[in-house]
């Protein structure tokens, strides 16, 4: 991608990731404003950090129903949904299993198989008890715990792409630290998103998605890991197993209009494979996937929404 000097680029460290703001203007105000929203969105659902409207209703797990806001209430109510899919590997649940990995914090190690077990137990989605009358949420079992860490930020993403929207701003791209979305059109008439090299340095890239007004979300397994004897543990968890999801995948690229959307299905895709999800996706023309193999594959579900740019010729490109 050429420089282009119409682009001005506001960035900052939030939500444990370098988040990224282009602009077609100067425009120091606008992009506190941007940030200031992240900030608030994350302090409503992080459960990093001891208060937020996430760990209030995780702090009263068996104990009490927590009354929450509209959003947040929304937000938990799809990713509820979104676990009780037959056979689905996305899991809003998931918590307790995270928290004992801590994949990507210090601390990390690998639970004996009888915790797991134990921890299992406290991953039910439907243990979780949404009242729409009271707007509350209530965790059955003491020990469970909720993370939107899958979902939170493809929310994120679109909250900005909104407020962008009502302030006027026709072109403009945000990065949430491997989910973006974008606002009409770079400067060569498409914004050129980077598909990463799996294991690589960041500016490493194997390709180049172009897209005008969509979002493009990776979830990859080089994102957070730690190695132990030879053997790679990543933080996209299996909920039946509660060890890192293995299969043929490096990482899932999702192309859609809302960034929610990439969010929740690179997570569910992962789960399925490569073969199972080119098959899913025939169904849904409105998410196209991108996905990196072990074996240097480059696998593209469909073009409709985007166009790629191979840059490595190492990788072997298949389009559907
Ligand atoms: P993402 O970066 O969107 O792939 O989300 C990864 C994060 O989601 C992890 O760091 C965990 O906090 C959480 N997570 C891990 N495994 C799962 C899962 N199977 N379902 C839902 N959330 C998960
Ligand atoms: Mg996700």
């Amino acid at each position: 991608m050429t420089p282009d000097s119409r682009i001005y680029a506001y960035s900052a460290v939030l939500m444990g990731s370098p988040i990224l703001l282009k602009l077609f203007e100067h425009n120091e105000s606008l992009a506190s404003g941007v940030f200031r929203l992240i900030k608030l969105q994350e302090s409503t659902f992080t459960v990093n950090r001891p208060h937020s409207d996430i760990m209030a209703i995780n702090h009263a797990a068996g104990r009490d129903p927590v009354t929450v806001s509209e959003p947040v209430f929304e937000l938990i109510r799809r990713a509820k949904a979104i676990s009780c899919l037959p056979d689905s590997s996305f899991n809003f649940t998931i918590g307790p299993l995270v928290k004992r990995w801590k994949i990507g914090f210090s601390g990390h190690s690998i639970p004996a198989a009888q915790d797991l077990q134990t921890l299992l137990s406290l991953t039910n989605p439907e243990d979780v008890i949404l009242d729409e009358h009271t707007r509350s949420v209530f965790l059955q079992q003491a020990g469970m715990e909720i993370d939107l860490g899958a979902i939170a930020k493809g929310y994120i993403a679109d909250v900005v792409r909104d407020y962008l929207r009502d302030q006027q701003v026709e072109n403009a791209l945000i990065n949430l630290g491997g989910n973006v979305q974008t606002l009409g059109a770079g400067a060569e008439g498409a914004w050129a998103i980077g598909l990463k090299k799996p294991f690589a340095s960041p500016d490493e890239l194997i390709g180049v998605i172009n897209v005008t007004g969509k979002s493009v979300v990776t979830s990859g397994i080089y994102e957070r890991y730690f190695e132990l004897d030879g053997h790679r543990y990543h933080h996209i968890l299996d909920p039946k197993t509660g060890y890192p999801l293995d299969n043929e995948l490096l990482s899932v690229t999702i192309i859609s209009e809302d960034s929610i959307d990439g969010d929740i299905w690179t997570t569910l895709l992962y789960g399925m494979g490569v073969e199972k999800s080119l098959e899913y996706l025939k169904q849904i023309p409105h998410i196209e996937a991108v996905f990196v193999t072990h074996d240097g594959q480059i696998i593209l579900s469909s073009q409709r929404q985007f166009a790629f740019t191979p840059l490595d010729d190492s990788y072997r490109i298949t389009t559907y």
